[in-house]
C-alpha cells in the first residue's frame, strides 16, 4: 500500500518551503513503453542515446523542451533476460532515486495504467495527489483518489483486505516506489493514472489490461498533455 497520506501536514509544508517557486522541469517515471511511447511523439521528446544511467541498464530516457518546461521521460525499459517491460516496484525505485539525481527535477509524475474498482465507479482518469493539486484536479475534473500499489497485476485475498481497509479506489504496480523516492528526496511528487481494468468485474484481470491498454493509453496521453499544458508556467501555489 502506498503510505498512509497527511494532506493537512502535508501543505504545510508545501506552503513553507516550495510554494512560490515556479514549475520547469519535469521528470516523468513510465513504467511501460507503450504508455510512454505517445507522449514522446506529443512532446517531441528524443531518446538520449549516450545515457546518464550505468552502462548496460535497460533503462530509457527521453528529453526536450516543451513551451516553458523541460522534461524527462524515463522508463525501466526492457528486462535484460526476459524481454518485457521492467513493470513493478523494484526498477521504479531504482529509475526514480537515479532520475532525480542526474536531472533534479521541480516535480515528479508518475503516468501510468490502474486497475480500478467498480464499486466507486472509477471508470476513467483517477488521479492521486502526493503533493496538493486542487486547481488542476478542479481545473481537468480529474477523480482524486487513494492509490493502492503491489508488486502483482492480480489481487490477492490478503491484498484485497489491505486495499479495502484503506480507502484505496486504483491498484497499480509502481505508485508507492515512486512515492518512497521523492519522499525521501524531497521532491513534490503527483500521480496520474488511466484505469485500464476493474478489478472486482467480471473479467480476468490480464485479459482485459490488454484489451484495454491502447485505448486507455490514449486517454491518458490526453490528460497528460492537458496536465502538463496546465502545469507550464505556474508556480506549485497555483497548482
Ligand atoms: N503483461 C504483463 C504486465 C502488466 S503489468 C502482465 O500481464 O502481467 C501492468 C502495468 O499496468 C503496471 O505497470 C501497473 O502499474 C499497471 N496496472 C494496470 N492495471 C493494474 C492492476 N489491476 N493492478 C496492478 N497494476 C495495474
Amino acid at each position: 500500500m502506498a503510505p498512509p497520506h497527511d494532506e493537512k501536514a502535508e501543505i504545510q509544508v508545501n506552503e513553507d518551503s516550495i510554494s512560490q517557486r515556479s514549475i520547469s522541469n519535469v521528470l516523468f517515471i513510465i513504467a511501460m513503453q507503450t504508455e510512454a511511447s505517445p507522449l514522446v511523439n506529443k512532446f517531441q521528446l528524443t531518446e538520449d542515446l549516450d545515457s546518464v544511467f550505468p552502462k548496460g541498464v535497460p533503462w530509457v530516457r527521453y528529453h526536450g523542451k516543451y513551451k516553458d518546461l523541460s522534461i524527462n521521460i524515463v522508463c525501466p525499459g526492457k528486462d535484460n533476460t526476459l524481454g518485457v517491460d521492467g513493470v513493478g516496484t523494484v526498477s521504479a525505485s531504482l529509475l526514480t532515486y537515479a532520475s532525480v539525481q542526474a536531472f533534479q527535477p521541480d516535480i515528479i509524475i508518475n503516468a501510468g495504467t490502474a486497475g480500478g474498482f467498480k464499486v466507486f465507479d472509477l471508470y476513467g482518469v483517477g488521479s492521486r495527489q502526493a503533493f496538493y493539486t486542487p486547481n488542476l484536479a478542479k481545473e481537468l475534473s480529474l477523480k482524486v483518489g487513494k492509490l493502492s500499489t503491489g508488486d502483482s497485476l492480480d489481487m490477492s485475498t490478503v491484498d484485497e483486505t489491505a486495499i479495502h481497509a484503506n480507502d484505496a479506489t486504483v491498484k497499480d504496480m509502481e505508485g508507492a516506489a515512486v512515492a518512497y523516492v521523492a519522499d525521501l528526496l524531497k521532491v513534490p511528487v503527483i500521480f496520474l493514472k488511466a484505469v485500464t481494468d476493474i478489478i472486482d468485474g467480471d473479467k480476468p484481470t490480464a485479459e482485459e489490461f490488454l484489451q484495454n491498454l491502447a485505448a486507455v493509453t490514449l486517454a491518458l496521453d490526453q490528460t497528460v498533455t492537458q496536465v502538463v499544458d496546465f502545469i507550464n508556467g505556474k508556480s506549485f501555489s497555483e497548482i
